[in-house]
């Protein structure tokens, strides 16, 4: 079907208007009109070819809610109608011992991505979120429950699913002593679930800026890592904390933060960290782990839990042709906590 949405064209330009074809529907495919579209970080390095794996024209848009218009003969979970969401990946090969587990995210025949992807069926470039309609196979097509409001649930398909899972991977619970660096997208919807979740909730950020905000959203405390004598006061202070900075950085002084047994889970840099000092690793038992978005099933329940626990993103909504101030705002950080396109300005 033709459609149309918002593409950087080629890299270091504007994202501008764009007309494009979707793959014809098959049986097991769902049709939805985008509603809304949560603009990730990840939009942006996209955008700017940070990971050197681009494909241009690149349509980006990951954290999609909308509504079914068609569905295929075979489609069951879904009806003309529904409120659906579409997060990071579209397909896998369902085939391998990671899928067969509904670890799909851990293909081992590499997932779909939602756009910059390779589509297993036309084998042509995917097109994301920033567009008026998108056709997906139902098996990666979530339902959106009753309780949770559509404006503002696109963040939580990448932001919501990346801070949940691993928070779930380490089983944090009541009492869990978790730290957040970085208070942006990922991180403003890490403390919500960490606290839903039950834990003892700290945000680490490079100044007290942010201090009102940490704690409206629910955190215990707020850690200015400038503040060397207070960093010095959080020795061992945290079982599991949540690294969701964007850019190449040195993680030597929060490793010592964390307790015995205590784990680093980096989510934000997809690529190089300052090289790890492994002295407080080796003494403290210490751990450096790595964590990406999450499996199907998982990101239905995080979904579900939000719904249970009335947990829901604090965005900023922006009109489709906003997109380029809102990333060069996401730029410097500036935002509260995450832009959503309304997709009826398109
Ligand atoms: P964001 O909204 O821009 O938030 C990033 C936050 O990091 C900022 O608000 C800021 O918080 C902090 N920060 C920014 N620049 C910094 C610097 N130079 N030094 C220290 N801290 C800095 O971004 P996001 O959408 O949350 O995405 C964060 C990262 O996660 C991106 O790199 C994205 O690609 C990645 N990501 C990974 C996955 C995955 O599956 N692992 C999924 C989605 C996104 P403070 O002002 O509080 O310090
Ligand atoms: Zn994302």
């Amino acid at each position: 079907m033709k459609t149309y949405g918002y593409a950087a064209v080629e890299q270091g330009t504007s994202l501008v208007p764009f007309t494009f074809e979707r793959r014809e529907s098959n049986g097991d495919d769902v049709t939805i009109e985008i509603l809304y579209s949560g603009v990730c970080h990840s939009d942006l390095h996209m955008a700017k070819n940070d990971w050197g794996r681009a494909v241009y024209p690149l349509v980006p848009g990951h954290e999609i809610v909308g509504k079914v218009i068609a569905i295929g003969r075979d489609v069951t979970k879904f009806k003309i109608g529904d409120h659906v969401a579409v997060g990071t990946f579209i397909d896998s090969c369902m085939a391998c011992d990671q899928c067969q587990k509904g670890e799909e995210h851990m293909c081992r025949e590499i997932l779909t991505e939602t756009y910059n992807g390779q589509d297993r069926v036309t084998g042509e470039n995917t097109y994301g979120g920033y567009a008026k309609h998108i056709v997906v196979k139902e098996h990666f097509v979530l339902s959106i429950p009753d309780r949770l409001d559509i404006s503002r649930a696109a963040p939580l398909l990448c932001a919501g699913i990346t801070t949940y899972s691993p928070l779930r991977t380490w089983n944090v619970g009541p009492g869990t002593r978790v730290g957040i660096i970085g208070l942006g997208g990922l991180g403003h919807m890490a403390v919500k679930l960490a606290v839903g979740l039950g834990a003892d909730v700290t945000v680490l950020s490079r100044s007290k800026n942010k201090e009102a905000d940490a704690l409206q959203l629910g955190a215990h405390h707020l850690l200015d890592t400038s503040d060397e004598a207070a960093m010095q006061q959080a020795l061992n202070g945290f079982d599991v904390i949540l690294d969701t900075v964007p850019v190449k950085h040195d993680i030597n002084p929060y490793i010592p933060l964390l307790d015995i047994d205590g784990t680093f889970v980096v989510v934000g840099q997809l690529g190089l960290l300052e090289e790890p000092f492994t002295v407080p690793m080796i003494m403290g038992r210490r751990r450096i782990a790595g964590s990406m978005i999450g499996g199907i099933a998982e990101t239905q329940e995080m979904l579900n839990f939000c719904a249970r626990q009335n947990i829901l993103p604090d965005c900023e909504m922006i009109r489709m042709d906003q997109i380029n101030e809102a990333f060069e705002r996401l730029e410097r950080s500036d935002v509260r906590y995450r832009f959503v396109i309304d997709m009826s300005t398109l």
